[in-house]
C-alpha cells in the first residue's frame, strides 16, 4: 500500500478509538496516515476470518 498523496509506502493504520471508526470498520474502511506528509485517508480492510487478536502495527 501506498500513500496516493506521495506514493511513500511509510504509512500506518491508524488505531481505531471512536465510534467513527468503529462505523467505518462496519464498511471494512480504515484511516490511514502518512508518516511522510501526513496526508490521511481510507483504504479497504482486508477481511481477515474474525477478530483483530494480533495487529499487525502497532504503536507504542
Ligand atoms: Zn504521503
Amino acid at each position: 500500500m501506498n500513500c496516493p498523496l506521495c506514493n511513500s509506502d511509510q504509512i500506518h493504520r491508524s488505531p481505531r478509538k471512536t465510534l467513527g471508526h468503529k462505523i467505518l470498520s462496519l464498511f471494512n474502511k480504515w484511516p490511514y496516515r502518512c508518516y511522510i506528509c501526513g496526508h490521511r485517508f481510507y483504504l479497504m480492510q482486508e477481511k481477515r476470518d474474525e477478530g483483530e487478536a494480533t495487529p499487525p502495527l502497532q504503536q507504542s
